[in-house]
């Protein structure tokens, strides 16, 4: 779908876009009917005896939050784990931490520690009633190859030795029904002989497969004797190398949930197909007294999807790995790390998250109303300074006559306009400054009201400047701008308004400017739909989305706590970059621009 199909017309703020969120009532409709009520639970993760032998459980609901560790979580997954952590304390329950590891080769403990930080960072809790509940699906391997031994044996599981592409096309598709293998109704004891040796290790990678003896027939492809184990010669980063057959998602998800006494599992849309098998699946093991009862069950809600954003690990990693950005946490990246790293605070996503509900439909949103959650949660917070990125001298040619043998004077403005509680900050003008390179221009196009030769603009905080003449460089761009001062006009003092100008710029002293690199961000891609047409995302890369400024900050400034946001007045929110803080060499990440139109480049 084209994003200007999902976007709404107009400004689109977040409360646009619709909040209702369906699975509130999902689990208020159950809560009501008690579904769950009886449940038990043994202390931890474990098969319908466990549970059984401990209390009731104190979790009115469990939810989970399953990411594969095979990268780092992105905006996409701050929208999973604001609504099931955020529903599970909404109603007196608790969200299970999950790491979703059945695959061994792509997954790593680095991942592991890298996502536990992240849900940490971002507020949510995964301790409860006592315990923590951080949990590893690959600790369920041992469960599952037992499930998988009871399917066999009651003839709903058979090993299957056609090759992945036979079974493939086997399978039929929406025109056809699928055709059954000749393994299909061997005997049990023979497919279990086999499972047997797959898991010792007697079979090469891809030689059988166990799979679920479901329906041939059923419009719903998943339901076609999908695979359930898969061989895999692969060390796995937790268990080593004790198994050398691993669980397909299809059959370990449901397991997992059930172990863990689940109530409600919130799946993506693309596993719609799934919920039959899920159903079937625990089911089959809740009658065969393996998992307790009732089983939870699988709900699917629409992902959140941005513009110009790229949210799939799998393409995420690429960029890392082609060394298209500098790693998982490059600013520019939409992973949590690198909105962290770029000034984003948790407030501001949990806000952007919330204020985007849960639909049965993807959401698709302009990737601007991301940076006005975080413009919202700053606005009333940040302090204020000045700052330059592309610094010009300015020269007031008649600070002698004004200030005599003065060579700074004393200046001050509010460490943020609106909470006169955070008090004064203090700063001094002098007569050489730092203005911004785009505050002066030699012939100005109709409406630029800053300075040139001949204008009149307030220095903020300072005084009233008219601009009389400008120097340029061998390459014909101004090297320093001369002004003289407009007497009686400096800021706070009476009269200093009479002077009417109609622009007023920001500047720094050239004896308290500190110097500051600034990396000012631009979107990575230019394309509203970076991936829409597969791998080509590389080709709508923008190479210039980073640009590095050597600039200057006010000195209240200096010595700035890393990750304290501030607000340069009228270029943006800052924030020291946390890979480069150290004292005497600052280096600050614009997080956003004040507005979206003022997207300086
Ligand atoms: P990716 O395609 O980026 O690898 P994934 O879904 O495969 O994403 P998982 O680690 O399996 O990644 O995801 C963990 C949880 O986060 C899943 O429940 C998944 O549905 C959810 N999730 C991932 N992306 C989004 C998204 N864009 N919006 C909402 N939920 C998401
Ligand atoms: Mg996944």
């Amino acid at each position: 779908m084209p994003v200007s199909q999902g976007i709404r017309a107009g400004k689109p703020e977040l409360a646009d876009v619709a909040t209702a969120n369906f699975l509130r009532s999902i689990i208020e409709r159950d809560l009501r009917a008690g579904v769950y009520a009886g449940r038990r639970w043994g202390g931890s993760p474990g098969d319908a005896a466990h549970h059984v032998a401990g209390g009731p459980d104190p979790a009115r609901v469990r939810l989970r939050f399953p990411p594969e560790p095979n990268g780092h979580l992105h905006i996409g997954h701050a929208k999973s784990i604001g609504l099931n952590f955020g529903l599970a304390r909404e109603f007196g329950g608790v969200c299970h931490l999950r790491m979703d590891d059945t695959n061994p080769e792509k997954e790593d403990q680095g991942y592991v520690d890298a996502i536990v930080e992240m849900v940490r960072w971002l507020g949510w809790d995964w301790r409860a009633f006592g315990s923590e509940h951080l949990y590893h699906a690959s600790d369920y391997f041992d469960f599952m190859f037992r499930a998988a031994e009871a399917l066999i044996v009651e003839g709903l599981a058979y090993v299957d030795e056609h090759s992945a592409a036979d079974m493939q096309a086997m399978r039929g598709d929406f025109g056809s029904i699928g055709v059954a293998s000749v393994w299909r109704d061997r005997p049990a004891a023979d497919s279990l002989a086999r499972f047997h040796d797959m898991r010792d290790g007697v079979h090469a990678d891809g030689a059988m497969v166990l799979r679920a003896r479901t329906d041939l027939a059923s419009s719903n492809l998943q339901m076609r004797d999908p695979v359930l184990y898969r061989i895999r010669h692969a060390a796995h980063h937790r268990s080593g190398t004790r198994w050398c057959v691993y669980p397909a998602y299809i059959y370990a998800h449901p397991i997992e949930d059930a172990l863990e006494n689940i109530t409600h599992s919130f799946a993506t849309l693309e596993f719609v197909e799934h919920g039959e098998f899920y159903d079937w699946l625990l089911g089959h093991l809740v009658r065969l007294g393996m998992v307790q009862s009732p089983p939870p069950r699988q709900y699917e809600f629409g992902r959140l999807n941005l513009s110009h954003v790229i949210t799939s690990k799998r393409r995420l990693k690429a960029l890392v790995d082609e060394g298209l950005v500098s790693g998982w946490d490059d600013p520019r990246m939409p992973t949590l790390s690198g909105l962290r790293r770029r000034g984003y605070t948790p407030a501001a996503l949990r806000r952007f998250v919330e204020g985007t509900g849960a639909s049965r439909h993807a959401i698709w949103l302009p990737d601007s109303t991301l940076e006005q959650a975080l413009r919202s949660d700053l606005e009333d917070t940040a302090p204020r300074a000045m700052g330059v990125v592309e610094p010009l001298l300015l020269e007031l040619t008649n600070w002698a006559d004004e200030f005599g043998d003065a060579d700074r004077v004393a200046c001050t403005a509010p460490v943020h306009p609106q909470r006169a509680e955070l008090g004064q900050r203090h700063f001094a003008l002098g007569p050489r400054l730092w203005i911004d390179r785009t505050d002066f221009t030699e012939v100005p196009p109709p409406g630029f009201h800053r300075l040139f030769p001949g204008n009149r603009v307030r220095l903020k905080y300072g005084l009233v400047v008219e601009c009389t003449g400008f120097c340029k460089d061998a390459h014909g761009q101004p090297a320093s701008v001369q002004a003289r001062i407009v007497p009686d006009t400096r800021s706070g003092t009476p009269g200093a308004e009479r002077v009417k100008v109609k622009g007023t710029i920001t500047w720094l002293a050239q004896h308290d400017a500190v110097p500051a690199t600034m990396r000012l961000y631009a979107r990575l891609f230019t394309a509203e739909q970076p991936d829409a047409d597969g791998d080509d995302f590389r080709r709508h890369l923008d190479l210039g989305s980073l640009r590095e400024a050597r600039g200057f900050v006010e000195a209240s400034l200096a010595g700035i706590a890393c990750g304290q946001p501030v607000q340069l007045e009228r270029l943006g929110y800052f924030v020291s970059d946390p890979r480069d803080h150290r004292a005497g060499a600052m280096v600050l990440n614009r997080s956003t621009t004040l507005r979206d139109a003022a997207r300086l480049r």
